[in-house]
């Protein structure tokens, strides 16, 4: 009887899991498959969690790639049309397309509603890149605010102040550390909930003094965030349930 597991893996500040699935039959080798955002890692009946954890780990970077395409494409899947939900600071907006004849493609939250404004003359797929840039924009400009605070708070609590912030498209990441003391953010982690962005900034910062994953980078970690873990688990539901949003 083939067995699951589930196992644990960082990707820059992102924690995600993945399944193992031990096989009844005479597999020999390991093996992983990404189904939708499920990660799959099939091993031998009788293999060690450490050989799995070492396997997965070194197929990191393959992971982070695969997952990011499943993103990409699923991302790709808005609609930008009236009513369609999406996201800022864990709330759930509907989109109300309003028609003008201007290009400024101007988006403003109103009454629990993004509205966005988009000219009139053009096609269905003009108009919805048109949307799609602008929202954006407006996801990049409030990052910039938002996450800057988040900073400034988190910084001075921990007493550990980054060289520079930026917000950047990562395709793979939430957040990054150099050991320059530079950090960036995923301009996407505007969409969540300001505790669980609190829960990605505090994790960078730690790192300006401890950039690994060590039992040190963790116990500095947990003594300004004693729910962490906590947190951790929700960011992970956050994320897989960005993904179940998406209309079709
Ligand atoms: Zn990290």
């Amino acid at each position: 009887m083939a067995a699951s597991e589930v196992g644990r893996l960082e990707i820059d500040g992102r924690q995600m899991q993945y399944r193992i699935v031990r096989s009844a039959k005479r597999q020999k080798t390991m093996a992983i498959q990404i189904r939708r955002r499920v990660v799959l890692v099939r091993v031998p009946a009788i293999t060690s969690t450490r050989r799995i954890t070492r396997f997965v780990e070194s197929r990191r970077d393959w992971i982070a790639d695969k997952l990011a395409e499943v993103e990409a494409a699923q991302g790709a899947r808005h609609t930008y049309s009236d009513g369609e939900i999406h996201d800022y600071l864990g709330r759930r907006y509907p989109l109300k397309v309003v028609a003008v004849s201007s290009e400024a493609g101007r988006v403003k939250l109103d009454r629990g509603k993004f509205l966005v404004e988009a000219p009139l003359l053009v096609t269905i797929e003009r108009q919805k890149r048109f949307i799609q840039e602008n929202l954006r924009n407006w996801y990049y400009a409030r990052a910039q605010v938002k996450i800057a605070q988040v900073v400034r708070q988190v910084a001075g609590r921990v007493g550990l102040e980054p060289k520079k912030i930026a917000i950047k498209d990562l395709k793979r990441s939430w957040g990054i550390c150099r050991s320059n003391g530079n950090i960036s953010f995923c301009w996407r982690l505007v969409l969540a909930p300001p505790d669980l962005i609190e829960y990605i900034v505090l994790h960078e910062i730690c790192h300006l003094e401890q950039l690994n994953h060590s039992p040190a980078f963790y116990r500095l970690v947990e003594r300004y965030q004693p729910d962490y873990k906590e947190r951790a688990a929700r960011f992970a539901r956050w994320v897989a349930g960005l993904a179940l949003d998406e209309p079709n």
